[in-house]
């Protein structure tokens, strides 16, 4: 590790995540360090008051930017239910109360559900990647995975609502995946393979000038 290497900051605490983009940082782009805010001093983390996925994404990568001076990538993610008006969409982590409780958020959700016909149950998640670079604009990219609010939650695989989302085409919830599996088809996995190339050309664009 040299003081030249090319190094971007994944503005997350979610170790998975975290794990998630170094793994696919270093098939794309070897040279690249990937850090995440464990790995960083500790700076006040923002507020996501924006209305968008993409607004709280950037929100969160440019507070990581201006604190380290480093090029960062943060996420933001949720489940938008076509019947709730694509509710509870950037509120996803907070639905049922401020704890970002899964248990109470998923059981919250179902009683919403309640007297909605299979065919109006439908729902997709989305995913916001922001890559920030000091003195350049941002850069956003969006991921989706379409599918169907279950009514009886399956599944003790992933996280939040993967219990009660059933991807189209699919039998089972995204919670009855394979980690791999799930990623291939995920709104993050998309929204990963999507960011990746922008964060390389840059990376690799900023190490080449370094070195000449
Ligand atoms: P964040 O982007 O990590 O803050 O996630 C926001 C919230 O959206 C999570 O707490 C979950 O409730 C929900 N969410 C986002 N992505 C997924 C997913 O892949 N499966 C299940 N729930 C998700």
């Amino acid at each position: 590790m040299t003081a030249e290497q090319p190094t971007v900051v994944l503005a997350t605490h979610n170790a998975k995540k975290l794990i998630e983009l170094r793994r696919v940082m270093a098939a794309a782009a070897p040279g690249v360090r990937v850090l995440g805010l464990a790995d960083v001093a500790p700076y006040p983390e923002p507020a996501e008051t924006e209305s968008t996925f993409a607004g709280n994404a950037i929100l969160k990568a440019t507070a990581c930017t201006a604190a380290t001076g480093l090029p960062a990538l943060a996420d933001d993610s949720g489940i938008e239910v076509d019947v709730l008006n694509r509710m509870p969409g950037v509120r996803s982590a907070r639905w049922a109360g401020p704890e970002g409780d899964d248990a109470a958020n998923n059981a919250l959700l179902l009683r919403q559900l309640a007297d909605v016909p299979d065919e109006r149950r439908t729902a997709r998640f989305r995913c916001a990647m922001a890559f920030v670079r000091p003195g350049a604009e941002p850069v956003v990219r969006e991921g989706t995975m379409e599918g169907a609010v279950v009514t009886e939650p399956a599944g003790r695989g992933g996280f939040g609502y993967d219990p009660l989302f059933r991807p189209a085409g699919e039998t089972v919830t995204t919670a009855e995946l394979s980690p791999e599996r799930k990623d291939q088809m995920s709104h993050r996995g998309k929204a990963v393979r999507e960011i990746v190339p922008v964060v390389v050309e840059a990376m690799t664009g900023e190490h080449s000038e370094g070195q000449a």
